[in-house]
């Protein structure tokens, strides 16, 4: 029964315009059926492509996930060495995979998930997730009636979260010894590289070691390799529009808006799981669900751009008044260029408007408490200023875990539910270069207000930023790359939707 719910009556129902499948068990993970209670924003409605292309995806995870005779054959294959050549001859289905890897935190994690799943549909791959302690009761099945869950006892690859940036198997090595061997004068995918490996190790992260995968006549090549271990920590999706052969797939599925990827990815693929969504929805239940305005602000600290905290307490403040985005207050600092009199024009405020009140909930997301502290006090001493009404202001902050503990499944928890609390906000203020900010601004549906990043510790002259997409920023786009084919793009369609990230003039986004 959706009755009742401000989102029903834009027509938007749990299952969020059928992104969802409905053939899911309600009970084992309540956050996919009350997740759309809770966002604000739902600012792209999934193409009917996407959906085509979702439903065609979940059938073929299911012919092909562990547990299943495919599988089953396809890890003897991985196995004994072969290719799937003899599946080809034997007119078999073939299941083909990109085994995803974690690396980094739960933003990274996060992001490049998103960008695994996306070269999984664009590939007709299927998605697995070796999940380590860390990280097992943090996110909730995503495919109906079947499991993305890679068992790694019985996966016959050693030290699979060990492999680092360049192991024997990764593409860059593989090529270098003439064991993928590509030739460009032909579009016959089969003819160009014999014999395959029986798996590819592929490194997209932050050092980009087989930058080579973003050209076409490696993708031909890797279409006949059954496996694909994907170890990145980037938001790499961005790149996968610079392969001709992907733009026009990707201009199907996401027609409306390039900006939307994340967003509509990142809903479907990521559920929290019960444990973390009751963490969630009580910290909403008690001090968020009653405010009329919700404003999440995320603090990010690197070390890299380190600056004292009232240094960047001062940022956050100058950002707001920039952007209008916190409450004013009546104490003459910050108030300049406010038109606000009700709570300035003596005294009994109360009885001195003539609007109403309104609430407003300030949720500050941080590994340290200080922002919130001073936030907090703002307000507890000075009067939050605004037209015809009071405005009452509450601050609030869930923890304050001191340090990154990736290693604790308990920590990222935390992490997780901050993420979604944040993605529940109307607005968002988020740190530059951060990829928890990011996440949180692409599940809210909101292009944040991106406090810029203080390089060689210096404070930024200009605070923040408005975000021209809610896309998250690609910190590693390929580049130095020589493709011999498959890099003719449409140049001018890729300028229309990729520019400079706000927050980072060597990385890319979508927009
Ligand atoms: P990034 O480093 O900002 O790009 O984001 P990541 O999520 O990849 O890594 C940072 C990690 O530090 C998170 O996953 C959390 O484990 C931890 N962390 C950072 N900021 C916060 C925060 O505000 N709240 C909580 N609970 N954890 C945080």
């Amino acid at each position: 029964n959706n009755g009742g719910f401000m989102n029903a009556a834009h027509g938007h129902d749990e299952l969020l315009g059928g992104l969802l499948s409905p053939d899911m068990d309600n009970l084992s993970c309540r956050s996919r059926y009350q997740s759309w209670r809770y966002f604000k924003h739902f600012p792209y409605a999934p193409s009917p492509h996407l959906l085509r292309s979702l439903r065609a995806y979940e059938d073929r995870h299911r012919r092909c996930a562990p547990g299943t005779p495919l599988y089953a054959e396809a890890i003897d294959h991985l196995k004994s060495g072969s290719s799937s050549a003899a599946a080809d001859e034997a007119d078999m289905e073939e299941c083909r995979y990109v085994v995803w890897l974690p690396f980094d935190g739960l933003g990274n994690r996060m992001l490049s998930m998103a960008s695994g799943f996306l070269y999984a549909l664009l590939t007709g791959r299927v998605f697995l997730v070796p999940l380590p302690p860390d990280s097992g009761d943090l996110f909730c099945e995503p495919f109906p009636n079947t499991t993305w869950l890679l068992p790694v006892k019985d996966f016959p690859v050693d030290n699979l979260f060990g492999l680092g940036l360049n192991p024997e198997a990764s593409l860059t090595k593989l090529l270098a010894n003439k064991k993928i061997v590509v030739d460009v004068d032909t579009d016959d995918p089969a003819a160009v590289a014999t014999p395959l490996p029986a798996y590819v190790y592929l490194s997209l992260g932050w050092e980009m070691t087989d930058v080579a995968f973003f050209c076409g006549e490696h993708q031909a090549a890797l279409e006949k390799v059954s496996w694909l271990l994907l170890y990145s920590n980037l938001y790499f999706a961005p790149s996968l529009y610079q392969i001709a052969e992907f733009q026009d797939e990707l201009r199907l599925l996401f027609p409306t808006a390039t900006e939307s990827i994340s967003h509509l990815l990142l809903r479907y693929l990521l559920h929290p799981s019960n444990t973390v969504w009751g963490m969630v929805t009580r910290y909403y239940h008690s001090y968020l669900a009653n405010a009329d305005r919700r404003i999440g602000i995320q603090i990010r600290m690197f070390n890299f751009g380190a600056i004292p905290v009232d240094d960047m307490y001062n940022q956050i403040l100058a950002c707001s008044r920039q952007e209008h985005i916190l409450p004013e207050t009546d104490d003459g600092s910050d108030a300049a260029g406010d038109t606000a009199t009700a709570t300035t024009s003596g005294g009994s405020s109360d009885s001195n408007n003539n609007g109403s009140s309104t609430t407003t909930a300030i949720l500050v997301v941080s590994l340290y408490a200080d922002y919130y502290e001073r936030l907090r006090v703002r307000y507890y001493e000075h009067t939050a200023a605004k037209h015809g009404g009071n405005t009452w202001v509450g601050v609030f902050q869930p923890t304050h875990e001191e340090r990154q503990a990736t290693e604790s499944l308990a920590h990222n928890q935390k992490a997780l539910a901050e993420v979604y609390l944040l993605s529940f906000s109307d607005e968002l203020v988020t740190s530059g270069r951060s990829t928890f900010g990011y996440v949180s601004s692409s599940l809210a549906g909101v292009r944040p207000t991106i406090l810029l990043t203080a390089i060689d510790h210096k404070v930024p002259e200009t605070p923040c930023q408005r975000a021209v997409s809610m896309d998250p920023c690609n910190h590693k786009p390929p580049r130095g790359v020589v493709c011999r084919r498959g890099m003719a793009v449409d140049r001018d369609d890729l300028a229309h939707h990729v520019r400079v990230c706000e927050d980072y003039d060597i990385g890319v986004k979508l927009f």
